[in-house]
């Protein structure tokens, strides 16, 4: 067919598309506003629920990104004008790009964990976020106290921002229960003698894999689960946090201290999101992500005629679902255009 696509977003979602299309004879242009290619996988040091290395996953994507795909990093889209079917695309360099169709794969972000004042991040020096947490792993570099420490007792929050109506956001965010099951484990592995605690509302293990992975964390590496909800963090004279829980099991109030605190940020959708959706003719969910065509059969086809999504500018979702979906659109994409010829 040689048709012209344009993808919006370089992570897992928009190579996984970009490579599909491409292998079907498309001339396929990847636009991205960063500088490399692979998006939040570029900052992950280790995959749930097997533990295999992040970049495992960046490598099979860049392999298949060969020459016949045309990749445009450093740039943002400023304008969509459709005009007989077709979109001519505007970037913030003045370029103007063509295509018969067009795939939103724009990803999500992290929630600010500073928007929950109450937990002290970004206050106290021993409060970091899961995505601190791996990007120390990825580093290599030891697990201490903001006070050169080797921390005795670690903290996990679950839901932080997710599942929270003060922070604005309801939905679950699917992966955060099992990457902090993940780094409870890993951090086991590196401090052995260490106390883990991990305080959670409800554990959601659905896919394949999480639930053993979960047994593992209690019964070989002897992590902590606690039913419960944190309401404030506090920080005590020595720079450890003290933790004021609500035991929803016990149904009773507990204190304990801490020496270094993980919050288990959830997804929030991508700055760019209301944008696209604006200049495409799009409407978003009640939880701000692009609003599909149809919820049980068509989680890839946007309401706009010739526009596609992928991945997590949908909605939170495992590497493994947004790869599936990248492939499932490149499909819809591939049959859109057949019909349109
Ligand atoms: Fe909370 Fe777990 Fe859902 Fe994340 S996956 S929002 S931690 S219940």
């Amino acid at each position: 067919m040689n048709k012209k696509v344009i993808i919006i977003g370089a992570g897992a979602a928009g190579m996984e598309t970009a490579v599909s299309l491409s292998k079907s004879g498309h001339h396929v242009t990847l636009i991205e506003k960063e500088s490399k290619l692979g998006g939040h996988l570029l900052q992950w040091d280790r995959l749930f629920p097997n533990r295999r290395p992040a970049s495992d996953v960046v490598n099979y994507l860049k392999n298949n990104i060969n020459g016949t795909i045309e990749t445009i990093n450093n740039t943002l889209v400023n304008h969509i004008e459709k005009n007989d079917g077709r979109f001519v695309v505007e970037t913030n360099h003045g370029h103007f790009l063509d295509a018969d169709a067009i795939v939103v794969t724009t990803g999500f972000e992290v929630f600010d964990a500073r928007k929950k004042e109450e937990y002290g991040y970004g206050i106290y020096n021993n409060v970091l976020t899961s995505a601190d947490l791996e990007r120390l792993f990825k580093e290599g570099k030891p697990l201490l106290t903001n006070e050169g420490n080797s921390p005795k007792r670690i903290g996990f929050i679950h839901c932080v921002g997710s599942r929270d109506q003060k922070a604005g956001h309801l939905y679950c965010s699917q992966v955060c229960c099992v990457t902090g099951v993940k780094q409870a484990i890993e951090v086991k592995e590196m401090l052995p003698e260490a106390e883990v605690f991990s305080f959670y509302m409800d554990l959601r293990m659905f896919d394949k894999g999480f639930e053993a992975l979960y047994r593992e964390a209690q019964e070989k590496y002897g992590v902590n689960f606690i039913r419960g909800r944190l309401s404030e963090a506090c920080e005590n004279n020595d720079g450890s946090i003290l933790l004021k829980v609500e035991d929803t099991l016990a149904g009773r109030p507990m204190k304990m201290s801490v020496d270094l605190l993980v919050l288990l940020v959830g997804f929030v959708p991508a700055g760019s999101t209301a944008d696209l959706a604006n200049m495409l003719g799009m409407s978003l969910s009640v939880d701000g992500f692009l609003e599909v065509k149809d919820d049980n059969m068509l989680t890839t086809v946007s309401p706009v005629e010739g526009v596609f999504l992928a991945g997590a500018c949908c909605g939170p979702k495992t590497i493994a679902c947004t790869l599936n979906e990248a492939r499932s659109a490149a499909l819809k994409v591939n049959e859109y255009l057949r019909e349109k010829n």
